[in-house]
């Protein structure tokens, strides 16, 4: 913590904040400081929609360090229509296509669900992976903000100022990019590198694709009633009293019309590039990022800026645009699950410090991806290093706030792994032993004898999430399978040399039983065998010798030129069936 106190630009969620705090104490001194996300739950909520929130969690979190009362809203966007059936969501059929049109929280949940509601089912995943990323916040249900009549006197305000919302929406019209409405949405033309994975990220969030109330021919109105015979928001407002607040209105998909006030009406919503800024100015939020799509003109992030300056009299945030977020190693979940993994995947596979700290050492407009497959462990060794460097205080002070931005928040301590032991060494033994947990322990506590492991709980919890990796997203045709028997076929095609390198290893493995005696001892027999000093300089011949005689004991042990790093995979086979194996 003393590093974010002590410099106040280490990092981009220091600049952030030194803003933010200047911009607040500006607007309403003395007041908490308002950041905000927003998040539709209108599907699975997928990883790329994390930074919504994690872009101000983080900056959130440094202003509570330094002592600010912060509220960070989550704006549930649950009374957003229900725009189109998701792909391979479980329990969910193309029956579900007869409810778009309705708010979110009128959906039933998918099949089997525990939740009231389609809205709830995904906020209930969002919510408890939130929680494990130690994020606080204050969770705001938009159907309660709504169907309450919170917002009744901005409703009434925006409906008399309809005209002057008009005459700014019409300022952009006429450059408008459709595909540029909504929060998160997405501008396929523009993204080259955008895969599908990320397309389907940006639209879980914002109301993309909602039509901003023009195009009427009675008028233009900023506000829609869901119809009170069908639910749905295919409504046309037909005629509005200012004086009386009556409103008329005629549905399309099933023909009802009724007269309602709305001074008492409480089921329908501003149409979102006008809520959007409504809302900025109703909590004073200093502060809410948006996705990459907002730089341009008809954006609803720049309208925004102009209705809530113009009608609601209030001030636009300090809105970083935040770039996507990617996934390596897709193929298999795509084909698996029919969708892009949520932060729910995400914290199967890695612990949640190191999820946030993806998040936290990019700057928001730099796009990143996040490792499912192989690239993990090497994502993990990068981690265990910067630890290391924290740890023996040789790290750079950007580097060590991204550290603990990941580790820690203002509240305390994330939960961490006691012992922990290296992710691939761990993805290594999960692959080979199938998760059987006594010789899970076996070959842990043998990887250092002189500080063996006494319970696999503390290896944990990163052990469990490598073996979720290995079980979940390493394919089979990649798993490391042990042979049963010795290939005697091939033992018996060995040359000299090959016998000869084979009794120096056995030889060597009872004096050489441990992560680092193993690895000495299988670098070590190619240079006995050159005649070689056991401390001698690779040189090109050495080095191709250790390669066959690496993919030799690979073939002897797993039947493929490559696996595991050897010295894990010996201690995972066990010294027994490593002798009987090698045709001792
Ligand atoms: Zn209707």
């Amino acid at each position: 913590m003393a590093e974010s106190q002590t410099s106040t630009e280490t990092d981009w969620v220091s600049r952030f904040a030194d803003d933010v705090i200047a911009e607040s104490e500006r607007r309403a001194p003395g007041k908490p400081v308002v950041v905000a996300s927003g998040l539709s739950p209108s599907g699975p909520i997928h990883l790329g929609n994390l930074r919504e929130v994690m872009t101000p969690h983080l900056v959130a979190d440094e202003i509570r360090r330094r002592g600010y009362t912060v509220r960070h809203l989550i704006s549930w966007d649950d009374y957003d229509r229900y725009r189109k059936v998701p792909n391979g969501v479980p329990g969910v059929d193309a029956s579900w296509a007869e409810h778009i049109g309705k708010p979110l929280t009128s959906v039933p949940a998918p099949a089997g669900s525990a939740y009231a509601n389609w809205a709830e089912h995904f906020k209930a995943a969002m919510t408890a992976a939130l929680d494990e990323l130690g994020v606080e916040y204050d969770g705001i249900s938009q159907t309660e903000q709504y169907t309450s009549g919170t917002y009744r006197e901005q409703i009434l305000h925006a409906m008399k100022h309809r005209a002057d919302i008009d005459a700014v929406l019409d300022r952009y019209r006429t450059k408008k990019d459709p595909a540029a409405q909504g929060k998160g949405g997405k501008k396929p033309q523009q993204q080259k590198k955008v895969d599908e994975a990320e397309l389907e990220a940006a639209e879980g969030s914002g109301a993309a694709d909602e039509d901003d109330g023009s195009g009427n021919s009675a008028g233009y109105f900023p506000y829609k009633p869901y119809c009170g015979n069908c639910e749905k928001d295919l409504t046309v407002v037909t005629s509005y009293d200012d004086d009386t607040t009556e409103l008329n209105y005629t549905c399309s998909a099933c023909g009802f019309a009724e007269t309602v006030r709305l001074g008492e009406f409480n089921r329908g919503k501003l149409v979102w590039k006008v809520d959007w800024p409504m809302r900025w100015a109703y909590e004073g939020v200093i502060f809410e990022p948006s996705g990459v799509d907002h730089s341009s003109p008809g954006s609803s992030f720049v309208v925004g800026g102009q209705i809530v300056r113009e009608v609601f009299d209030g001030v636009q945030p300090i809105g970083p645009m935040y770039a996507f977020v990617g996934i390596s190693g897709m193929a298999k979940m795509s084909s698996s699950k029919g969708g892009v993994p949520t932060p729910a995947d995400a914290l199967k596979i890695m612990e949640a410090p190191l999820l946030r700290w993806l998040y936290a050492r990019r700057k928001p407009n730099q796009s990143f991806k996040i490792a499912f497959d192989q690239e993990i462990q090497r994502l993990y060794d990068e981690w265990d290093s910067l630890g290391r460097k924290v740890a023996d205080g040789t790290v750079l002070p950007a580097d060590a706030a991204a550290y603990s931005r990941a580790v820690r928040t203002a509240a305390g301590e994330l939960p961490s792994t006691p012992r922990p032991l290296p992710y691939r060494t761990l993805a290594s033994v999960a692959d080979i032993t199938a998760g059987a947990e006594d010789q899970t322990l076996r070959i842990l506590s043998e990887l250092d004898p002189e500080n063996p492991l006494t319970s696999l709980d503390e290896a944990r919890p990163r052990l469990d999430r490598a073996e979720n990796w290995i079980t979940t997203q390493v394919p089979a045709e990649a798993r490391t399978i042990v042979r049963d028997e010795p290939d005697k076929e091939l033992l018996g095609s060995l040359d000299d040399q090959g016998r000869e390198s084979l009794r120096l290893l056995l030889e060597g493995l009872d004096t050489h039983w441990s992560l680092d005696g193993l690895t000495t001892l299988v670098y070590g027999v190619p240079k006995v065998l050159a005649g070689l000093e056991p401390d001698a300089k690779p040189t090109p011949e050495l080095k191709a010798a250790q390669r066959s005689f690496f993919a030799l004991l690979y073939r002897l042990l797993v039947s493929r030129d490559t696996g595991p790093r050897l010295p894990t995979l010996l201690l995972a086979v066990g010294a027994d069936r490593v002798r009987r194996l090698l045709g001792a």
